[in-house]
């Protein structure tokens, strides 16, 4: 039996991977599963599962968990240390879905037990990738991609020798505010920066999808995961989200991963590498769909592109400031604190502010100097979000 454990197990990538697992009853071994504020959820899946451990990330919510887990056999536990232990305990395979800079413990202490990682959480190549490649190879762990587009450029180069690519197309639906005036962007409201046209996913995500925040993020992940250059790597608006991303080879061929906006393709690819085993994800119907579009990104509307490219540039532990920054702006918005179109400000201002920390970012990628940039890069964006919300 295979034995696997879910961090993030109560998100929307947690639980699309839960509804695989419970398909396919008697196959696997659950080891942990962890969550956060969801008790219900979590106590519930550890139980149907059989899990050794059930871990939420708040300390405050053990007894809840401890009460609901009572009579289960399954173990509770809580907090970041116990976090960091449930993801070193031996299994074959780990989902990495945490959401934000707070998954990237847990991944790195599953990679250093050399387990097969699903890597969902895009925050850690963004903050700490070579650091985590260079974990990975060190202890002989594998790292699959779960984001959709990564998942659908790993696809594309099964077989392929990676001197012969040209070029790696991202596409992007464009969120939820793709077809609005700009001049308007300024006004979104939470609600409607939440309405995605395509995909069901966890409101960060979401969110980071209505700004192209997300999309930056994924060409830093590119970058780092398929150790291509910036310039190799473009980004396409794509309003219908069946093409998940392109490779170019140098014979002019370019090779596209299509299929339904359903994560279950990308984390069932990663569940059952290196073969395929039927999903239970939509059949497109090409002929319904009929037409598929594809349009520049106005780097106006969207300034997080431009950002990335200037974070990749940087190189260092920039890319740990961009993310503080960006969860940072994010929780600002959520709060009210900021509008939709001050997220972006407040990310370039913090990239402009932290030059005074150069010596810092540019300084060895250990784990503990990317926590440093990621804390010193939080207060620098919380005082642009206060500089701002004065205004
Ligand atoms: P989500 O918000 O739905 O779930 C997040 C999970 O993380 C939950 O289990 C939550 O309990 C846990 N969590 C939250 N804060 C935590 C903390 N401080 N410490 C420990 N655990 C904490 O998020 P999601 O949409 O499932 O996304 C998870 C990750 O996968 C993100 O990195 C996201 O960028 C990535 N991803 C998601 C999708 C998608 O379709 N949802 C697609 C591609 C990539
Ligand atoms: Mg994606």
């Amino acid at each position: 039996m295979r034995r696997i454990s879910i961090l993030g197990a109560t998100g929307s990538i947690g639980q699309n991977t839960i509804d695989l697992i419970k398909r396919a009853p008697g196959a696997y071994h659950v080891v942990a599963l962890t969550g956060s504020e969801n008790i219900a959820q979590l106590a519930q899946d550890a139980m149907a599962l059989r899990a050794e451990v059930a871990v939420t990330a708040n300390p405050a919510r053990l007894e809840d968990l401890r009460t609901a887990l009572h009579g289960s056999g399954v173990e509770a536990a809580a907090g970041t240390t116990a976090l960091v232990e449930a993801a070193s305990r031996p299994a074959d395979w780990v989902m990495s879905a945490i959401v934000g800079a707070a998954g990237l413990a847990p991944g790195f202490a599953a990679l250093e037990q050399g387990t097969t990682l699903a890597l969902a959480n895009k925050e850690s190549l963004v903050c700490a990738g070579r650091l985590l490649l260079q974990t990975a190879r060190t202890h002989k762990a594998t790292i699959l991609p779960v984001d959709s587009e990564h998942s659908a450029i790993f696809q594309a180069l099964v077989g392929e020798d990676i001197s012969t690519v040209e070029r790696i197309i991202i596409t992007a639906s464009g969120g939820a505010l793709r077809d609005w005036p700009i001049e308007k962007l300024a006004e979104a409201t939470l609600e409607q920066a939440l309405a995605h046209p395509n995909w069901d996913m966890g409101q960060r995500i979401t969110l980071d999808s209505a700004t192209l925040f997300n999309k930056a993020m994924e060409v830093i992940e590119t970058r780092e995961f398929f150790n291509v250059t910036p310039e190799q790597i473009e980004v396409i608006i794509h309003p219908q989200s069946l093409i998940h991303s392109l490779v170019g080879f140098n014979d002019g061929a370019l090779m596209a991963h299509v299929g339904p906006p359903d994560m279950r393709h990308a984390i069932g690819y990663a569940l059952h590498h290196p073969t395929r085993a039927h999903l239970p994800v939509e059949r497109l119907d090409l002929a319904a769909i009929g037409q598929l579009d594809f349009r520049v990104p106005d780097e106006g509307r969207w300034p997080a592109l431009r950002l990335a490219r200037a974070v990749m540039a940087a190189g260092g532990m920039t890319g740990a400031v961009f993310n503080a920054a960006k969860e940072t702006a994010l929780d600002g918005f959520i709060a009210g604190q900021i509008g939709f179109a001050q997220m972006a400000d407040t990310v370039a201002a913090t990239l402009d502010d932290m030059t005074q920390h150069a010596c810092l970012i540019a300084d060895t990628m250990t784990l503990d100097n990317v926590a440093q940039v990621d804390h010193l890069a939080r207060q620098a964006a919380q005082a642009a979000i206060a500089n701002r919300a004065g205004h």
